[in-house]
């Protein structure tokens, strides 16, 4: 039997991250994917795909330059679903040819198959074959999978979930979509992008309820002079699919309100991929929903066996679980070059148009109890904005009043999910209002609006109206 001092298991985000990393500092490392192409729901039906819809719905609609730009482009014509679904399939294969590049580059060696534990240092591998390899240290990241709620007609043709929908063989006229989550909202603004009617139902009062209220109420604004039709505290209490392909669904809500639509996706939780594991047989801890449990080192209850990525549960990004495969691979060989995930790490919502976040809301801020205020400033006041043609899209800073530093930054617009990033640096490294307005930014960009905001911002502990 093959021995390695680290055994991976999912060649998503954390798993490739965490196997190439300890690869890279010289240790034998065997990774074990069930499925091709390599790249878990990074590659397959999460980030990249989704991401690649969003830029080509935008292309072929001419959305992107008629809302910065005010004209429509006379590229704009009917899209097929191959034209939607082209970009996509090169960009998804072209990253999953990277990813298994990047593990053979590493010498790291690769099983096909499904792999569950026979003891705590034994992997049986159920392939093409039966192996069975031994490991010092095993890391498990299997990743997620979208919930199924009962008695719920999926057929991955008409109802999907988050999975499904990527293979649609047309675009349809008219879309409910359940669940005003990130998924929920970037596929309602995706489809919609497209030219879908699309009815958003979400059981809650507010979409998106982890940002600040203010941009939620921004997009929800934009969405809805998108003719998306948003339904909030409402839950779907029947769907109906007819036997003929041309009829409507017919979708009951709990009200009685029926919507007839062409498609329907259900876009609401996910778990954790534990089930072919064997978990019981070793005695790991579990948590809610599918998840392993861990430590602040992405140590389970055993202490050679590691969980990283969105089988531990939150945040469940792809940014944030290629980080957590790097940390655990940095404590297992003790590299001493990484200790933990930053406590401020941004949030990208690839919305149209997109939403980014990182530090506190101004709710949370004022259910904490702060001393804070706000600075804020518009993309169509900007130079680079006005250049742009923007008529909407705002960035809203907080500071903390009395020590003057920056503690969220949120932003609704263009490239939200890039200039966060400088965000980031802000609040992690608690700059204070005049850090900002002292920097020089290129110019024009949209980076202005940091120095703007922060203006903005500063008027309020000075008092003046501030129009530098
Ligand atoms: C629609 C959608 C959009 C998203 N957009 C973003 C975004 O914009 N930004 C972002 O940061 N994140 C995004 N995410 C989240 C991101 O995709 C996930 O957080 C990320 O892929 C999780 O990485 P992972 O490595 O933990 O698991 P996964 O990517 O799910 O990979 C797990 C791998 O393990 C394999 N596996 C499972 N069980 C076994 C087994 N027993 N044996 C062998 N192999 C096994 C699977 O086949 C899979 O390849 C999105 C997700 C979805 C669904």
């Amino acid at each position: 039997m093959e021995h390695f001092e680290l055994i991976v298991i999912g060649t998503g985000p954390a798993g490739e991250k965490a196997a190439v990393k300890a690869a890279y500092f010289g240790h034998r490392v065997a990774i074990i994917e069930r499925r091709k192409p390599f790249g878990g729901a990074e590659v397959n039906t999460g980030t990249l795909p989704s991401k690649t819809l969003k830029e080509t719905s935008l292309f072929f609609s001419g959305k992107y330059e008629k809302g910065l730009y005010g004209i429509d482009r006379d590229l704009k014509r009917e899209a097929s679903i191959a034209d939607f679904m082209f970009r996509k399939n090169h960009v998804c294969a072209v990253a999953a040819q990277e990813i298994e590049e990047n593990l053979r580059r590493h010498g790291v060696t690769t099983y096909m198959g499904e792999a569950s534990f026979q003891d705590p240092h034994t992997i049986v591998i159920r392939g093409d074959k039966e192996e069975k390899i031994s490991g010092d240290n095993i890391m498990i990241a299997t990743g997620s999978y979208p919930y199924h709620p009962p008695n719920f007609p999926f057929d991955g043709t008409r109802v999907h979930d988050s999975d499904t929908i990527l293979n649609i063989d047309h675009v349809p006229q008219s879309l409910c979509i359940v669940g005003a989550g990130v998924i929920g909202c970037e596929y309602a603004t995706i489809f919609s992008t497209m030219g879908t009617k699309v009815t958003l139902v979400n059981m809650k009062e507010r979409i998106l309820p982890f940002v600040d209220r203010e941009i939620a109420n921004d997009l929800v604004i934009q969405m809805k002079e998108a003719e998306i039709d948003i339904l909030l505290q409402h839950n779907i209490a029947d769907c109906k699919v007819p036997k003929t392909e041309n009829d409507p669904i017919t979708v009951t809500l709990d009200t009685g309100k029926k919507i007839e639509v062409d498609m329907f996706l259900f876009a609401a939780g996910r778990s954790g991929n534990i089930q072919s594991l064997h978990c019981e047989k070793i005695g790991l801890q579990l948590g809610k929903r599918e998840t392993i449990l861990v430590d602040a080192q992405y140590r389970t209850n055993i202490s050679h066996i590691y969980a990283v990525g969105d089988v531990i549960g939150f945040p469940a990004l792809a940014s944030t679980s290629m980080e957590q495969g790097r940390i655990a691979v940095a404590h297992i060989f003790q590299t001493s070059d990484l200790e933990h995930l930053p406590h401020n790490f941004p949030f990208g919502i690839y919305t149209v148009p997109e939403v980014s976040m990182v530090g506190v809301t101004e709710e949370a801020a004022a259910e904490q109890g702060l001393d804070y205020c706000v600075g804020k400033a518009r993309y169509a006041d900007m130079a680079r904005g006005m250049i742009l043609g923007a008529k909407s899209g705002m960035l809203k800073l907080i500071f903390h009043k009395e020590e003057l530093t920056t503690i969220g930054v949120h932003i609704i617009g263009h490239i939200a999910c890039e200039l966060i990033h400088y965000g980031v640096l802000l609040v992690e490294e608690k700059k204070t209002v005049y850090d900002i307005i002292g920097q020089v930014f290129n110019y024009p960009t949209l980076h202005d609006l940091y120095k703007y905001a922060a203006y903005d911002g500063l008027s309020t502990f000075t008092g003046h109206r501030v129009k530098p």
